[in-house]
């Protein structure tokens, strides 16, 4: 704590894992002889720089950049960007952490990174967003590389901003180096099933979670958070699958749509015109009310998918969950649900999927991106879901494998923390102390 002061995320998040893990080093004292904890806790290289940028009016603004290349042991450092105003050092150690054991959890050869922006898109031209992009990677290209560090998107960084991002490398490195960002476009490298990725692969995940409870999406009402990249197809797969989204949500508000959320028109709203939801509302007409000020899990669900941003889920929300006949939850977003909601969950028998295991999806199709750039291939759409949904019913697998392995049964946060951490700490182990 006192190396990392003020850092309350990123402690939230070391400490999930540490609370997990020790029944393994009971089991390995070499991790504990080689300070395994402590290195994986202190990141490789952590960078921090100034972005200067210039709006449509003429106006200069500086913001502060970041990139934290966590863990290299895997493979090259891999992890999004997020340009939101929240961020801060604290928020990308968060992250770049949880991703070590999350790229890990996949079985591909990916190391653990983060970085990110407290720039602000919201409201933003896309020329002004384009000049930020432009700047911030003027920067950042000198630490990156297909080999080296390989960023992707997050909150505020989608296909537009990944576009802009790869065009300034491509022009200040003069290389045509597809494998050195993912959540590229699929006329310039991108891959197919991308995009939907992180959404479809949690779906997966319910899915597989479901089926382990004798049961499935058939029928079930489901309550999703955010309406960006992660919720619009957790929702658009729940609804495959056969669940009805009945709400969904962004920073104004929440909407009720009890006939399942019109997913046309959602992604007309959202990704077309950049809009808010109280305009999906009012175009649904009768059928959707928008809730403003409020939180998403006051409405009554029996599948909860966090699709926003860390700590939404209180402890409070969870027991309103509960009651309201909630059997699984799932981590869309990262770190969603505070420690205090985890527990109400687990204790009341629900099935509850980490981040770490059930948003895998997203960085294993970019993984899968990177592998087609390298062979200069691509992959069908059919071909890629169908190795995304393999990878989550694997991850599923493991998870539960290792939980009962440790006397845990059922317990997915066990499972997925031991799983990941011991893949990464083998493979310090043979690296030696670096
Ligand atoms: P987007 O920017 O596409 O969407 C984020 C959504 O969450 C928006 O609806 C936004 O509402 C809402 N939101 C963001 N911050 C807040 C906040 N502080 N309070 C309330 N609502 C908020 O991001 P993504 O969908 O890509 O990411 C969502 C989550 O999923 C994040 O936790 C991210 O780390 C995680 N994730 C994303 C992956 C990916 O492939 N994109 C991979 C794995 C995890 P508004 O527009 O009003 O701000």
């Amino acid at each position: 704590l006192h190396r990392n002061p003020g850092e309350a995320e990123f402690h939230q998040a070391v400490l999930e894992v540490l609370e997990s893990i020790g029944p393994v080093l009971g089991k390995h004292p070499e991790y504990a002889e080689s300070k395994i904890i402590e290195r994986i806790c202190e990141p490789e290289r952590q960078i921090i720089f100034r972005v200067p940028w210039e709006d449509d009016r003429g106006e200069v603004h500086i913001n502060r950049g970041f990139r934290v290349e966590f863990n290299s042991a895997l493979g090259p450092y891999k992890g999004g960007l997020r340009f939101h105003p929240s961020v801060y050092l604290g928020i990308v150690k968060f992250l770049g952490f949880e991703q070590i054991f999350k790229n890990s959890l996949t079985g591909l050869p990916i190391g653990g990174g983060k970085g990110g922006s407290d720039f602000d898109p919201k409201g933003r031209s896309s020329r002004e967003v384009m000049r930020f992009c432009q700047s911030f990677m003027t920067e950042l290209y000198r630490h990156i590389g297909e080999h080296t560090d390989v960023p992707a998107g997050d909150i505020g960084v989608g296909q537009r901003e990944i576009g802009y991002l790869f065009g300034q490398y491509k022009r200040v490195t003069n290389r045509y180096e597809s494998g050195v960002i993912t959540g590229k476009g699929l006329s310039y490298g991108g891959a197919q099933v991308r995009t939907e990725a992180t959404g479809y692969g949690c779906a997966f995940f319910v899915d597989e979670m479901l089926r382990a409870r004798g049961t499935s999406f058939d029928g079930r009402r489901v309550a999703v958070s955010g309406s960006g990249n992660v919720a619009v197809y957790t929702a658009e797969k729940v609804q495959q699958l056969g669940g009805i989204v009945v709400a969904c949500s962004d920073s104004s508000g929440y909407v009720l749509d009890e006939k399942g959320i019109d997913l046309d028109l959602l992604k007309q709203i959202k990704q077309v015109e950049r809009g808010r939801l109280d305009v999906y509302a009012a175009r649904r007409g009768t059928e959707a009310v928008f809730v403003p000020g409020r939180s998403v899990w006051e409405v009554s669900c029996e599948v909860a998918m966090p699709s926003a941003t860390q700590n939404e889920i209180s402890a409070a929300d969870a027991e309103s969950l509960v009651r309201s006949g909630c059997i699984a939850v799932a981590e869309g977003a990262n770190m969603p649900t505070t420690p205090g909601a985890i527990r109400v969950f687990q204790d009341a028998g629900v099935s509850f999927g980490p981040g770490k295991a059930a948003n895998a999806g997203g960085v294993a199709t970019s993984a899968l991106e990177m592998q087609q750039n390298a062979s200069r291939d691509s992959w069908t759409f059919e071909f890629s879901e169908q190795r995304l949904r393999d990878i989550m019913a694997d991850i599923h697998d493991r998870c539960l494998l290792t939980a009962d392995e440790y006397g845990m049964p059922g317990n997915y946060v066990a499972g997925a923390n031991i799983d990941g951490f011991k893949r990464v700490a083998d493979a310090m182990l043979s690296l030696g102390l670096i």
